[in-house]
């Protein structure tokens, strides 16, 4: 049977760990991908090393499973986006409607770089942790997006991608069960203590979820999530 092989969109985040965990449950091979834009948690590099350098304690045959980890340089889209995920500003709505922590096209953009590096590694399966459930409203996250950007990826590089998305339809207390079903309190710890969500990249405070300001909109999905699962399970 051919090996089959992944390249994950890895930030270090909560979503991206289970997704990742998620998907050394199914492939032979993962590969990770991780992007410096400049954004204000850059502390989330540091978060996704930790976490990459850990999973693997979770189940052993994950380690033989969990491949490259990939780095690309993207600090001129933090340049050009102006927004409050890549520069001192304050986390507010804008008239458009969405927050201002809304960076546009990144994750079309993560993408494109993901299948260019994929193609060059003749990868097909690209995995990322959008999700359009308890989330910021992004456009770049919802499934129609990312069906019509495999779409185009498939049709400029001549070759057919698929787009995995496991947490599109998963509420923020559904991916901490799934943590669990997948790594049991062993994964649940390790995303509470390893990953990164706070937009602010505040690491000075530790909650029963993990670290983080506690009131950016990342923090409070973060938050809301881990105390429905919590109750949902006692
Ligand atoms: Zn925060």
């Amino acid at each position: 049977m051919a090996t089959t092989t992944a390249l994950l969109l890895f930030s270090g985040g909560q979503d991206s760990t289970v997704c990742l965990s998620w998907a050394l449950e199914r492939f032979d091979r993962v590969e990770t991908l991780g992007f410096d834009y400049g954004q204000r948690h850059r502390i989330e590099l540091e978060a996704r090393k930790d976490v990459l350098s850990r999973l693997t304690s979770i189940k052993p045959e994950w380690a033989g499973r969990l491949a490259d980890d990939h780095e690309i340089q993207l600090t001129e889209l933090g340049r050009i986006s102006e927004t409050a995920l890549t520069r001192d500003a304050e986390i507010v709505m804008t008239s458009s409607g969405l927050p201002s922590t809304f960076v546009p096209g990144r994750n079309i953009i993560f993408l494109t770089y993901a299948a260019a590096v994929a193609y060059r590694r003749g990868i097909t399966s690209l995995i990322g942790g959008m999700c359009e459930t308890d989330y910021s409203g992004y456009p770049d996250c919802r499934k129609m997006t990312l069906d019509s950007l495999a779409q185009t990826l498939s049709l400029g590089m001549d070759q057919t991608f698929t787009i995995e998305t496991p947490l599109m339809f998963t509420s923020k207390a559904a991916t901490w069960k799934l943590a669990h079903e997948l790594g049991s309190e062993a994964l649940v710890e390790l995303i509470i203590e390893y990953t990164h969500t706070c937009y602010l990249g505040d690491r000075s405070k530790r909650h029963a979820w993990g670290y983080g300001c506690g009131v950016c909109p990342a923090c409070e999905l973060r938050a809301k999530g881990y105390e429905e699962w919590r109750a949902d399970v006692n």
